[in-house]
């Protein structure tokens, strides 16, 4: 009896890892979110409880898993990484007050592998030497810190701003980032119907703005190295 978080990768259901699968299809039930490929929830065996989270509070996902986790092995399969603004460790945190046995299989985090999906390397020498992740959608409803991510060199990987391209391009420009900084939208990052959108930061919004999320905004000098390392083909179709 216990709950396994495991993280299911940023959407293309090939991104599992090779033991969160092995955990998906020994478990008797599994619990994901909405962004979760449905191929992956089929991977759980014929008659395992099967429960979307979608349309549930934070606090009745607990109490569910609380409840399921006294009887079942149970599989929490959430997107990306369950560390990575998943609040899987809020999970975690509940799970271990009820004394229940718990255990997190991590998962390809969109982080790097949405930004990869697209030709974008998060780093590269000479061009960026580190990366700041942060969420355009802070729990408070705080306005992310543009100053501290204007500040930070190197890349930024924002997640949770397609609903406020405008308002975060003009946060980070007044903040000091340069207008013409290159930047990116990707949208629905390694599925089949991956969009991506690269310009000026000051454009973004006026780009991008239209593309169906899940998306992903990567700002920096790398963003302008996916035209050189995208194969052929894909820049000419
Ligand atoms: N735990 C997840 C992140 C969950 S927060 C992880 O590690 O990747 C949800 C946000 O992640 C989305 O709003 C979006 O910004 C980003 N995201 C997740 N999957 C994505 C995808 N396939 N393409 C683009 N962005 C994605």
């Amino acid at each position: 009896m216990s709950v396994t978080l495991v993280g299911a990768g940023p959407g293309d259901p090939g991104l599992i890892t090779v033991r969160g699968l092995e955990r998906l299809r020994a478990c008797d039930a599994v619990v994901y979110d909405r962004l979760v490929s449905e191929e992956l929830v089929d991977e759980a065996p014929d008659d395992a409880l099967r429960i979307c989270r979608d349309g549930l509070g934070q606090e009745q996902v607990d109490r569910l898993l609380v409840e399921l986790g006294r009887e079942l092995d149970v599989v929490r399969l959430k997107g990306g990484d369950p560390f990575v603004f998943g609040r899987g460790s809020e999970e975690i945190e509940v799970l271990r007050a009820a004394g229940i046995d718990c255990e997190v299989v991590p998962g390809v985090s969109s982080i790097a592998a949405v930004p990869a999906a697209a030709w974008i390397p998060v780093t590269h020498r000479g061009l960026s030497d580190r990366v700041t992740i942060a969420t355009a959608h802070a729990a408070d409803g705080a306005e992310p810190d543009y100053g501290g991510l204007a500040r930070a060199g190197g890349t930024l990987v924002l997640f949770m701003g397609l609903s406020r391209l405008a308002s975060l391009a003009a946060g980070l420009i007044d903040a000091g980032l340069p207008a013409e900084t290159p930047a990116a939208v990707v949208s629905r990052g390694t599925l089949s119907d991956q969009e991506v959108v690269t310009g000026p930061l000051a454009e973004l919004a006026e780009s991008a703005s239209e593309l169906p999320g899940p998306a992903l905004v990567v700002i920096g000098d790398v963003v302008a190295l996916a035209g050189s390392l995208a194969p052929l083909a894909t820049l000419s179709a």
